[in-house]
């Protein structure tokens, strides 16, 4: 039946008790280690319902099974392991810091072969290095440098070469973008961003139509017990039943924020791809004049991380692992649902006091 329903009623519909008399609205918050023999899920790191209310909406949002991990990191951590040992990986010259620190390790220590960076936006780059690739990794926008990939082309052309293609879908989110209607294999989400949405909970997930991975990432979670907490379950799908709403109203204001940067003199360049609620600015006066401008808001915070209702600045380059790839000046501005003309007072406020 959800096949008929868009996607903002998903999010607000799915992963419901039935509509039983009696029964409650919202999901139970289910506390137990344990069950009692006999049925699934037997014990509380193979399965939960309060998991499972979760899954079942991020899974309709994004068209597969959908597995929740305790961190987007560990979502990441267990796509990876679908690179048999000693395999060669394609990924982005430029994506979320600790997914390539991850890569590097592995590479590092010979779990990955070889690691190909290529520029994701660059589909021909792309398809040139994928003779002999496993995997994939995609990131599209990707942080901070808000490159967009041609996922459908890359897709197509890396499972003509043999390869499975994973794409980080947090920037986007499934409002944006549902990459396994595009050919994707897996995606990874960091729910801790846009999808639970209030900056108050760290949780991952991976969502894929291919059954055969899906058992795979099911037996890594297990095994390597990468599990959620109910609790966090639980919040990240109340945050979730208002996406489409934060989403649309983050976007709109990204777009006039994005616009009005561009005129601003003390702005070098903005990076903003048209979607999604993530605006990279490079700041005329140099990186330690950035450093300033994050901290002369009063409304806009000063910390790491995205796609929570209150909208959030850093300097990227501050954080020693990096890629070089990012600008020293380049700010990463997370817009949230605040009014988008006090948002903009205060930036400019900002910008004209360095
Ligand atoms: C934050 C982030 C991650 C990591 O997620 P955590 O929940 O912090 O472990 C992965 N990918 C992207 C694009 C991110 O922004």
């Amino acid at each position: 039946m959800h096949e008929d329903w868009t996607l903002a009623t998903r999010s607000v519909a799915l992963g419901r008790p039935a509509h039983e008399p009696g029964a409650p609205v919202n999901p139970p918050l289910e506390l137990s280690s344990t069950y009692v023999a006999g049925a699934d899920p037997g014990y509380g790191r193979v399965g939960n319902r309060t998991w499972d209310a979760l899954e079942q909406t991020l899974g309709g949002l994004e068209g597969g099974r959908c597995l929740a991990f305790a961190s987007g990191m560990a979502a990441v951590a267990a796509a990876l392991s679908l690179v048999p040992r000693g395999g060669v990986v394609v990924a982005p010259d430029g994506a979320y810091n600790t997914t390539l620190s991850l890569l590097e390790a592995l590479a590092a220590d010979g779990s990955v072969r070889e690691l190909r960076r290529v520029d994701p936006a660059d589909t021909d780059a792309v398809v040139a290095a994928l003779p002999g690739a496993d995997l994939v990794w995609l990131e599209s926008p990707t942080n901070p440098l808000l490159e967009v990939a041609d996922l459908s082309a890359i897709a197509a052309a890396a499972h003509d070469a043999g390869a499975i293609v994973v794409c980080d879908n947090t920037f986007a989110t499934p409002i944006v973008q549902r990459p396994l209607e595009l050919g994707v294999d897996v995606i990874v989400h960091s729910v801790t961003k846009y999808l639970a949405g209030h900056s108050d909970v760290v949780l991952g997930a991976v969502v894929t139509d291919r059954r055969e991975l899906g058992e795979r990432l099911h037996a890594h979670r297990t095994l390597h017990g990468a599990i959620p907490g109910p609790h966090e379950t639980w919040l990240a799908l109340r945050g979730m039943r208002t996406l489409a709403l934060r989403v649309e109203r983050a976007t709109a204001s990204a777009a006039e924020l994005a616009r009005r940067l561009g005129e601003h003199p003390s702005v070098s360049r903005v990076r903003y791809p048209g979607l999604g609620a993530i605006v990279s600015i490079e700041i005329a006066a140099g990186a330690e004049a950035a450093d300033r401008v994050c901290r002369a808001t009063r409304l806009w915070t000063h910390a790491t991380s995205l796609g929570g209702v209150e909208s959030l600045l850093e300097r990227r380059r501050r954080h020693a692992n990096e890629p070089v790839v990012v600008p020293e000046d380049l700010v990463r501005l997370s817009v949230g649902i605040e009014d988008v003309e006090d948002l903009w007072r205060d930036l400019d406020q900002a910008l004209r006091s360095v």
